[in-house]
């Protein structure tokens, strides 16, 4: 017996898609630091604009781990990624080990 309420599998995969749509968005910002950091270096001022486009991408960085430290598990409802103050970017649920491709199987 699942010691979990069914969920529907409507339900499961929006829940997951969201959580891989956040993944996602972190990969986005780690991947756009380099080219956000050669922009800066190449403009007038270079020192200044480094060190706004470095607090920029910092500031879209908390949000962004933010965002994805607060997303819940279809499944349980719990906090994906997080286990009280732990934070662990892992591919499947901390409370429950719901994957994240588990509405992809059959
Ligand atoms: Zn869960």
């Amino acid at each position: 017996m699942d010691e979990y309420e069914e969920v529907s599998r409507e339900e499961l995969h929006a829940g997951l898609k969201k959580i891989r749509g956040r993944r996602w968005l972190l990969w986005l910002l780690i991947i756009a630091y380099m080219p956000i950091m050669l922009t800066a270096m190449r403009m007038e001022n270079s020192g200044q604009a480094i060190v706004i486009a470095f607090a920029l991408w910092v500031l879209l960085l908390i949000v962004v781990v933010a965002m994805m430290a607060l997303v819940r598990c279809p499944r349980c409802g719990n906090c994906y990624h997080m286990s009280g103050i732990t934070f662990r970017p892992v591919r499947k649920c901390f409370s429950c080990g719901l994957p994240l491709n588990a509405d992809k199987k059959k």
